[in-house]
């Protein structure tokens, strides 16, 4: 299959070929578009220099010069065009220290990470491929360009993006790849952790995170060690028939494709080893795991910098992933008033998965987790109070009813709420000023 190129991409080619360099798009938008998917972005690789690239069109932006990469603004749409190069002396195991300018195609594709992301093409030229990346495209199998173990200590970096493709792509990893990111693996604590938590997002989004998550778990200890307890951990319970970290895999890979579902799924059992015990009929138990899984989650998110809003709302999920959930109306109301439409539906989502990990056995609560979704729509479609902000009675009725101003004004409101909520007493300004009456006397 020959690669569309979007218009931007094809215009800028053209730009630069109509100067006299040589272009190609280059790398991921390559891999992606011969799989037949559409990039979400393409990038460029020249011979021409960043200052001949800038003198090329007429809008462009000077995104990281001396790394040679100029983003041309193509009516509105920007490409990264980079100045071919190569890289050498990685001695902090994380950035090259030489950058030179190079003219042969072939030295740029070296010093890619993958092979399927070694390849260049232009629509007239052809693609450019010497380390075989088609092949490995059509085989489904993800090998470093070069010596893998080299290569992953020129840039730990490699190893989790690895991770994150073989996860998003479903691919094996080439055994010697697979060898030296395992052996290479401890180099990941010098990546910087904003770095770790894209890959690691990337990963627990991918279509294949379970088989990845349950295949490597030594590469990810470096970053995430809490999990080491969770592997191969029996649970000795009849709801499970994975260990802890098993069980973990599945419940990533069953989640939707929500970045906080799954980073609540990959966090929400990592306390259960600590926590375990059993009974005198020897099944186990791990009372009071969700806390703990909680308070591991805000560790492990806080030092990978997640930004406050994902990592509240991760802790938050993971403290609740295994609180009751009856079937009710006031469950619905309960959980929008504590949580919010949105994360009461990723509350649902987590319950889902964590259900879909168990034994085959215990699926039947599926269908009451879809019942419970059917009546937080109904709530919301009907406009159900579940907040302050929605009852019928305010501050000034509560003040008006004749209550001292201050607190109890209101701890009253609240009572009224809870009651509502619960569905004692509707959400009517007649029944609620009644329930005011006897509440402040
Ligand atoms: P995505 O679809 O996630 O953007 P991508 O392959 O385009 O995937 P980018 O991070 O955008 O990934 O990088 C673009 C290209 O640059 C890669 O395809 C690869 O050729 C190269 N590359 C990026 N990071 C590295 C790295 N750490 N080491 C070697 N090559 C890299
Ligand atoms: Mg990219």
């Amino acid at each position: 299959m020959e690669p569309t190129l979007s218009p931007a991409a094809a215009g800028v080619l053209a730009g630069l070929e109509a100067a006299g360099f040589r272009a190609w798009v280059v790398g991921g938008c390559v891999r992606d578009a011969l799989r037949g998917e559409s990039p979400h972005d393409w990038d460029v690789c020249t011979d021409a220099r960043p200052e001949q690239v800038a003198a090329c069109f007429a809008r462009t932006l000077p995104t990281g010069l001396v790394h040679g990469t100029v983003t041309v603004l193509w009516e509105h749409t920007p490409v990264e065009v980079t100045t071919l190069r190569a890289e050498s002396g990685y001695s902090d195991g994380r950035r090259p220290d030489h950058v030179e300018f190079v003219t042969d195609l072939n030295r740029d594709l070296a010093r890619r990470d993958f092979t399927v992301n070694a390849m260049a093409w232009n629509p007239r030229t052809g693609l450019a491929d010497p380390f075989d990346g088609r092949a490995d495209l059509a085989a489904g199998v993800l090998r470093a360009v070069g010596q893998p173990e080299a290569r992953f200590a020129e840039d730990a970096l490699r190893i989790l993006r690895g991770l994150r493709f073989a996860a998003r792509l479903g691919f094996a990893i080439d055994p010697a790849t697979a060898r030296a990111m395992e052996r290479q693996a401890p180099r990941l604590r010098a990546i910087a952790p904003e770095r770790v938590q894209a890959e690691l997002d990337g990963l627990v989004l991918g279509a294949a995170a379970e088989e990845v998550l349950a295949r490597w778990p030594a590469v990810l200890e470096p970053v995430l060690p809490e999990i080491a307890p969770a592997v191969g951990f029996d649970q000795h319970n009849h709801h499970h028939c994975l260990d802890v970290w098993g069980h973990t895999a599945r419940a990533v890979g069953s989640a939707a494709a929500d970045r906080a579902v799954r980073l609540t799924m990959l966090l929400h059992d990592l306390g259960k080893p600590d926590c375990f015990s059993r009974g005198p009929d020897g099944v186990g138990h791990f009372y009071g795991h969700a806390q703990y899984s909680a308070e591991l989650a805000q560790t492990i998110l806080t030092r990978l910098r997640y930004d406050n809003d994902t990592r509240d709302r991760v802790v938050r999920l993971v403290r609740l992933h295994d609180a009751p959930l009856p079937v009710e109306e006031k469950t619905a109301r309960r959980l929008l008033n504590r949580l919010g439409e949105r994360d009461a539906r990723a509350l649902i989502a987590v319950h889902r998965a964590d259900t879909l990990a168990l034994a085959p056995a215990w699926h039947d609560r599926l269908a009451e987790l879809g019942a419970l979704e059917t009546l937080l729509d109904e709530q919301l479609a009907q406009d159900a109070c579940f907040s302050l902000r929605q009852l019928a009675v305010n501050g000034r009725d509560v003040l008006a009813a004749g209550a001292a101003p201050g607190p109890a004004v209101g701890r009253a409101l609240d009572a009224l709420l809870q009651r509502v909520l619960a569905g004692e007493i509707p959400n009517d300004r007649a029944v609620l000023l009644a329930e005011l009456k006897n509440l402040i006397q």
